[in-house]
């Protein structure tokens, strides 16, 4: 340092790191450190004795110069900061760079005088750390502003945006250049408010927590907002930052919870009404409702219930009651009640109808259903009951069953009614065969014309067999005849009645037999099975009148299962199968599903009787067996008939002349109420070779039988006056056990079922029946050959 006085001293200021000028009362230059020689590259003796304006002719020195006056003149110091002046002196750092500089200025009174102190400081680096710090900060700053999930807006002090963040333009909607240079009230709702809090936010007058205001969304919509500002100043400017919070979500749930507020006491109020509604219609209704846990003790029972529960048992149940200890007096309906809730109390969810007596035992019927109740883990923590009388209904239905029945029979009998007319018509005529016949037998006897006689007789025997098949038919559809079932060969039988057939079809028909060679023995009744065939040829010459085939084909057939077969179900079984096909016209479904009704027919009247299938249906049924039919019109049709197979070996054909007529004295007794049948009987008996023995009664018979007159066999007719066959034949066997009985009968109800009457050793035959059936019938009974008793 350029000094006037102590050499150390100035060593000292030439060593520290602040720049030294000292100035004197005319403000020239008398100290000057190393430090601004330095700075300025100005030596110390180049420098003393001048004023600083002269050494730095081109800077502005003005501000310095103020602070030079105001410590000389007014004994001030003065701070000039590098901020407000930058780089007042030209100086320049070591790596010559402008340096930034702080400096003071101080008066200084010493025994020379008036003094001025100038001291530099270097600041470049600090100066420099800050505007990194600063440039951080900001970035951190911006990053916060960007990031943040409500509105930040700048405001200018005139209140327009200056800047805006990116949720600005989310929530609101706009475009960044829409936002920028429009004010904020421009895009408020209702700007009142926001007009009467400006000027004092501009004031910088403490804010009060957010406003509540609304903004409009740039899509029309508005946006509840919360919003908050203040105030900072810049370079000597006024910006506000507003933050604009949406609250639109959190004011939707509260403006719902307010109005669920306000609801609340009118849905408490509904809630339990609908409760109290429910529990009156149960307490109320007819329904019978029980709920049990799962020890059958009542959960609840409904006032129905207790009701219909005391007049039934006379105790009236409530909750925590063992229902089954209720019970206890009537052991039967425990069990029956301890069942159902056994099951209800599994899981099990079912209805059944239950009868109960009531007090004064009338027959009550309840449907009851039963449902189980589960928790909410599903676990089965009860059942309940729901129960209705159902008595008048099941009554009405009972009515109803029987109204239709009668209806139905009355129906059957109209139909039998207008039918009566045509048999009786076609009988007279039969009988007029007959009659007539004989008549001109007799005359022609009579006269010894004895080569006229066969002619007659032949027309009296088809008259008289055809009358037999008429009422043989009647009594099929009445589902009375007797079946004659035994074991029989059916290929045999169709064979027969080959000859038969084949005259019946004609000649524009041809018949093509094709039998099972090892076809298995059948369990049926032969007469009705050819009788049969002879129906089922004639429908199928009837569907055939320009000519065709007719094929009859049997077979064995084994079902492992019962097999569905429109409504009815063929069982499991061995069957025989005879198959009756035609290339006739075939039929309609509508009248094929109706063939097996009684009476109908699609023929004229005359040439039909509709009897023909349904007789068929009923012997095939009274057999233990089924008929199908398989038909579509222009296809011809196929009826199978399917019949049980049997296990004994059928017996040959019987009708061997020489072992009919083996009657060898043996004796019987005949008992028949009509002569002239009595009087046919004995005679064939006599030709047979047997001797006979008549009764009129029961009680006539039984004289014979009381005494000593020797009785192989007992011939009795079923409807007899006075004691009838049946109970004939009990007396009979309660003095005589071992004696044989054949019974005769042409129409009886019981004889449907022989079955449940026919012993061994006794047979049955039905009137009219052909001379040689007898002939073998008795023939049978008294050689043992088979049992009398025909079904198994
Ligand atoms: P009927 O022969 O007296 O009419 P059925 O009971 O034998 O009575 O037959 C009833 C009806 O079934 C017949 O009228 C006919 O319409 C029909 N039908 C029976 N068999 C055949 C068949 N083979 N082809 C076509 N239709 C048939
Ligand atoms: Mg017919």
């Amino acid at each position: 340092m350029k000094s006037p006085k102590d050499g150390f001293q100035a060593e000292v200021l030439d060593a520290i790191d602040i720049g030294l000028i000292v100035l004197d009362e005319k403000r020239a230059i008398v100290g000057w450190n190393a430090w601004i020689t330095s700075a300025t590259r100005i030596g110390a003796d180049a420098a003393c004795g001048h004023t600083i304006d002269r050494l730095f002719p081109e800077s502005s020195l003005r501000r310095l110069a103020v602070a030079l006056d105001d410590a000389f003149e007014a004994g001030t110091s003065s701070l000039l900061t590098h901020s407000l002046n930058p780089y007042l002196l030209p100086l320049r750092t070591r790596a010559g760079r402008p340096m930034v500089h702080d400096v003071s200025v101080r008066p200084l009174a010493t025994t020379r005088g008036q003094r001025c102190i100038i001291q530099i400081v270097d600041v470049t680096l600090a100066t420099e750390r800050e505007r990194i710090l600063r440039a951080r900060q900001n970035a951190r700053y911006g990053a916060v502003v960007d990031n943040a999930p409500d509105a930040i807006l700048t405001l200018n002090s005139l209140g327009i945006i200056e800047l805006a963040n990116p949720a600005a333009h989310r929530e609101l909607g706009y475009a960044h250049s829409e936002l920028l240079g429009t004010p904020l009230r421009e895009i408020l709702e209702e700007a009142t408010i926001w007009d009467q809090v400006w000027p004092s936010i501009l004031a910088g007058d403490l804010f009060h927590g957010p406003l509540s205001l609304a903004a409009l969304r740039k899509n029309g919509s508005i946006a509840h907002i919360e919003l908050s500002a203040s105030r900072w100043l810049s370079e000597a400017r006024t910006y506000v930052t507003v933050i604009l919070r949406d609250v639109s979500d959190r004011r939707a749930v509260e403006a719902e919870l307010r109005s669920l507020n306000e609801t609340l006491e009118e849905r408490v109020i509904n809630a339990i009404a609908e409760r109290n509604l429910l529990a009156d219609i149960v307490e109320t209704t007819d329904a019978f409702i029980q709920v049990l846990d799962l020890e059958c003790r009542v959960l609840a029972v409904n006032k129905a219930s207790s009701d219909d529960f005391e007049n039934l048992y006379g105790v009236r149940p409530k909750a925590g009651d063992d229902m089954l200890e209720l019970l206890a007096d009537h052991p039967l309906e425990r069990e029956n009640v301890k069942g159902f809730w056994a099951r209800a109390l599994t899981g099990e969810t079912f209805s059944v109808i239950h009868d109960f007596d009531d007090a004064s035992g009338n027959r009550r019927h309840y449907e009851l259903k039963f449902n189980s109740l589960r928790d909410e883990a599903g676990q089965l923590i009860a059942a309940f009951q729901f129960g209705y009388n159902v008595t008048e209904k099941v009554l009405h239905q009972e009515q109803l069953a029987r109204t239709e029945e009668a209806l139905r029979q009355s129906q059957k009998m109209e139909a039998i009614g207008q039918l009566t007319g045509g048999i009786a018509h076609d009988f007279n005529n039969l009988l007029m065969g007959i009659s007539g016949s004989i008549e001109l037998l007799r005359r022609r006897i009579n006269t010894g014309k004895y080569d006229e006689t066969q002619r007659f007789m032949d027309a009296a025997a088809t008259s008289a067999s055809r009358a037999a098949a008429l009422t043989h038919r009647l009594l099929a559809f009445a589902r009375r005849q007797p079946l004659d079932i035994q074991s029989i060969d059916v290929n045999q039988l169709i064979s027969g009645v080959e000859d038969l057939l084949r005259r019946s079809l004609g000649e524009q028909i041809v018949l093509k037999i094709d039998l099972r060679p090892d076809l298995w023995p059948t369990l049926t009744d032969a007469n009705q099975l050819e009788n049969a065939l002879l129906n089922l040829a004639i429908n199928a010459r009837d569907a055939m009148v320009e000519g065709g085939v007719l094929s009859i084909t049997t077979q064995n057939e084994f079902l492992p299962r019962s097999m569905k077969y429109g409504e009815e179900e063929i069982e499991a079984g061995s069957y025989t199968i005879i198959r009756v096909s035609d290339t006739g016209t075939g039929m309609a479904p509508e009248v094929a599903a109706k063939v097996f009704e009684p009476f109908f027919t699609t023929k004229p009247i005359g040439q039909g009787t509709g009897l023909g299938l349904s007789m068929i249906y009923g012997f095939a049924k009274q057999s233990h067996g089924y008929v199908r039919i398989e038909s579509a019109v222009g296809e011809g049709t196929t009826v199978l008939i399917y019949l049980p197979r049997s296990e004994e070996v059928p017996k040959g054909a019987a009708s061997d002349a020489d072992e009919v007529s083996a009657g060898a004295g043996q004796s019987v007794l005949l008992v028949e109420d009509d002569s002239s049948v009595r009087l046919l009987i004995k005679e064939v008996l006599n030709e047979l070779g047997y001797s006979c023995v008549e009764a009129c009664d029961g009680e006539t018979a039984m004289a014979v039988l009381e005494s000593n007159i020797s009785v192989d066999l007992m011939i009795t007719d079923v409807g007899l006056p006075g004691m009838n066959g049946r109970r004939l034949a009990e007396m009979a066997r309660g003095c005589r056990p071992q004696l044989k009985i054949l019974f005769v009968t042409g129409y009886a109800k019981e004889a449907a079922h022989t079955e449940q009457f026919l012993q061994p050793g006794m047979g049955l035959v039905t009137k009219p029946f052909v001379l040689d059936v007898l002939a073998m019938k008795i023939r049978d009974i008294l050689m043992k050959r088979h049992p009398a008793n025909s079904r198994p």
